[in-house]
């Protein structure tokens, strides 16, 4: 075979492998294409003559022109290039398209011409920029979430974390480079029982396919709530999520509201209710209750009221309950039993002590003055019988009283 044969056999070969490629091929030569194959035409929607008769430029999207002419024009020179990289072409039919090309100097025609392989990756990029929308969502999601989250994989690599986990441990962008262990180092100094903390993490990871929950405090006092959750990928364990809650308010809250129900707001004193469950725990709850009641009720309590007005006897009023609880001591218990009337439980108290308790309580009331008058008070006082019922017991404390309140006021009765 003579040599020109071989050229034409090689030819021919080289132009059905170009030909048939699954990429794009172009050749560009003084910024104009001089070269393209059929997957060209097919991937950008031109003909070939459309595609060989304008400037390459042209078939570029807007945005990209620039990157493109640059990287085209410096690679040509010998300056240094993009190596690689993506970029739009607009098709015949408007859509715009993803490439990625990895162009090469070549010489054609006894001349510098840009060789590329152009890859479509259009459904890629879609792919991608869908990952990305989704991926930002969820981080936008865990950032405003309240509760901390902190995401680990198997071997405490830390693969995600929220803005509510670093303002909850003090952390910045550059902590969250350190893994699990580390970590913990950090937070350890904030704990108030570190060991036990630590423990739980262990637990969870030995049970890694379980959900862990737990509560834990901190130095400060504040109190968390704390949820392992494993997470999977093709339904395998990868690592955990782990949730951690404020819920300090919400147990003071609910404190709070514990206290509501058994106070009296005016006076701040324990209301009938919470006075009634005390008396009665302690007959149900004590073999031999020893106590004794002291029931009270102010004096021409109406007239203050109507004289000086009803600011005037609610002043009085916290001021009864302030000096007698003044004189009582860590045995007794003082209520609000409604009105104008309070009740004073005496534990572990004979007779004679509760008549000297009611006698400090009568000398504390009468110290309270209005309008050079003072406030008085008639005191009931009687002792819990082995074996009766509350209600005889409130019977008689109340006889008790208003005997008092019969025979004069301002005085003591013992029943
Ligand atoms: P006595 O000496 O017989 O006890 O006469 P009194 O006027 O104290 O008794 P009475 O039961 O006639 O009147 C009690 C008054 O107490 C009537 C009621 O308006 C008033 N009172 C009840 N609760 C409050 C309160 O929270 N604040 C004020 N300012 N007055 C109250
Ligand atoms: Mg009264
Ligand atoms: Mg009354």
């Amino acid at each position: 075979m003579s040599e020109n044969t071989d050229n034409f056999e090689f030819y021919h070969q080289y132009k059905t492998i170009v030909e048939h490629a699954g990429e794009a091929i172009v050749i560009i030569q003084d910024e104009k294409i001089v070269y393209t194959n059929p997957k060209c035409s097919q991937l950008t929607g031109y003909t070939p003559e459309e595609i060989m008769s304008t400037p390459f430029i042209e078939f570029i999207y807007e945005e990209d022109k620039e990157r493109v002419m640059r990287n085209f024009r410096n690679r040509i020179k010998g300056l240094p290039a993009e190596k690689e990289y993506d970029f739009r072409i607009v098709h015949k039919n408007g859509s715009v398209r993803w490439f990625h090309i990895r162009p090469v100097i070549i010489q054609w025609n006894g001349k510098p011409a840009v060789l590329d392989f152009l890859v479509d990756i259009t459904e890629r990029k879609l792919l991608e920029e869908k990952l990305k929308q989704s991926l930002a969502i969820l981080k936008a999601t865990i950032d405003a979430t309240e509760d901390a989250i902190l995401v680990m994989d198997n071997n405490r690599n830390i693969l995600s974390y929220n803005k509510t986990f670093l303002k909850l441990w003090e952390f910045d962008e550059d902590d969250m480079s350190l893994n699990g262990y580390e970590l913990m180092e950090k937070i350890k100094p904030k704990l108030k029982e570190p060991e036990k903390f630590i423990q739980v993490i262990e637990q969870a990871y030995k049970d890694i396919d379980k959900v862990m929950k737990d509560l834990f405090e901190l130095k400060n006092g504040r109190i968390f709530s704390r949820c392992f959750y494993p997470f999977k990928i093709d339904g395998k364990i990868k690592g955990t999520v782990c949730y951690i809650k404020d819920i300090t308010d919400s147990i003071n809250y609910e404190k709070e509201l514990k206290k509501l129900a058994s106070t009296d707001p005016l006076t701040g004193l324990l209301n009938r209710r919470k006075f009634l469950d005390i008396l009665e725990s302690l007959v149900q709850k004590s073999d031999n209750p020893n106590f004794s009641l002291i029931m009270f009720d102010i004096d021409d309590f109406k007239k203050i009221n109507d004289t000086y007005g009803h600011h005037v006897g609610d002043m009085i009023l916290k001021k009864v309950a302030d000096n007698v609880k003044s004189v009582l001591d860590e045995n007794s218990v003082i209520a609000r039993w409604g009105g104008e009337e309070f009740m004073v439980l005496l534990i572990d108290s004979n007779l004679e002590n509760s008549l000297d308790a009611g006698k400090k309580i009568l000398t504390s009331i009468n110290q309270i003055q209005y309008n050079s008058k003072f406030v008085s008070a008639s005191i009931g006082i009687t002792k819990f019988l082995p074996g009766e019922t509350i209600y005889n017991l409130l019977k008689r404390v109340d006889k008790a009283m208003y005997t008092a309140k019969k025979t004069g006021k301002n005085k003591l009765v013992a029943l």
